[in-house]
């Protein structure tokens, strides 16, 4: 299939100094040109090819490679995070991905530094992490409702980058992904948890609360898409109201990740020809 995209995702979706949250198109498509049959068809084709990806990077992994890639995905409640492990990494082979997600932290989590219960979870060699909600809490919810004070929480930006620097340093490739929806999709999402069964689990009472929060949230994370998006560790602004459309632009996003690591199926660490002598002398002797 010829590509539908205008332009790569990762120039058209990129968030920095010039990113304004108050303007930005959360129904938008910016830069595909298609409608929503030829997103999902095309995001099929784009699957293959993130599972054949994908499964180079464990094999890098299994042959004592350090790469890594890890996946950070914030949003407000609603927004999709949770399809998007659902949809994106459904397509490639679980055995190779990690998904964590980061609610309020435990007693445990509570006596350590707030970057401790991340650490624990970063991917291995060889794996995609997947993280729903992440450290980035730490400079929204924390904010909005002055769980610690300004003072302290402040820094963590800068703190959050020089740490970040230090995982890419190590061979992890960082994609931070923040999915934006708007206010009245939000709204309808909300409703609809309550007026299908299938979804009444997902709704908690206190989700209305947080959305009354939601200029101060939409400050906060318009301060973290401008000071902790960077060259080591960008971030990318997903419009989330259309979930093919979220789900489509995260799966490219990843695809540019894997494919900037310029992998290789790995060399056998053993004598191809000797082995392969030595099934032609089993198939010969029937043994
Ligand atoms: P959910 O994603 O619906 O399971 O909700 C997880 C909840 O945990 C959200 O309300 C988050 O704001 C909250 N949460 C995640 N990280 C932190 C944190 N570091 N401090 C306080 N609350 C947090
Ligand atoms: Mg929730």
């Amino acid at each position: 299939m010829e590509t539908p995209w205008s332009a790569p995702v990762t120039e058209m979706l990129r968030a920095g100094a010039e990113t304004d949250l108050t303007s930005f198109d959360r129904g938008g498509k910016h830069g595909f040109d298609g409608d929503k049959a030829l997103g999902k068809a095309y995001m099929r084709e784009r699957g293959r090819h993130l599972a054949e990806l994908q499964e180079k990077l464990y094999a890098a992994g299994r042959s004592g490679e350090s790469r890594s890639v890890l996946l950070v995905i914030q949003g407000m409640d609603t927004a999709g995070k949770g399809g998007i492990a659902r949809h994106v990494l459904g397509m490639v082979d679980p055995q190779g991905v990690t998904v964590s997600s980061f609610g309020v932290p435990t007693e445990e989590e509570r006596a350590h530094h707030y970057l401790w219960r991340i650490e624990q979870r970063l991917p291995r060699p060889g794996r995609i992490g997947v993280f729903d909600r992440s450290h980035y809490e730490d400079v929204l919810v924390v904010r909005v409702h002055d769980l610690v004070p300004r003072d302290v929480w402040e820094p963590r930006y800068e703190e959050i980058n020089a740490w970040e620097q230090e995982v890419v340093a190590s061979g992890t490739t960082i994609v931070k992904c923040a999915l934006l929806v708007s206010k009245d999709e939000q709204l309808n999402r909300l409703a609809d948890r309550l007026h299908r069964p299938d979804k009444y689990w997902k709704y908690s009472t206190s989700d209305l609360d947080e959305r009354a929060h939601w200029d101060d949230y939409q400050q906060a994370y318009q301060a973290m898409l401008t000071r902790t998006s960077t060259d080591h560790a960008p971030w990318y602004t997903i419009p989330a109201n259309r979930k093919w459309f979220a789900r489509l632009a995260v799966t490219e996003l990843l695809i540019d990740a894997l494919e900037r690591l310029d992998l290789e199926w790995p060399e056998p660490d053993f004598d191809l020809a000797h082995e392969r002598a030595r099934i032609e002398r089993l198939r010969l002797t029937g043994g």
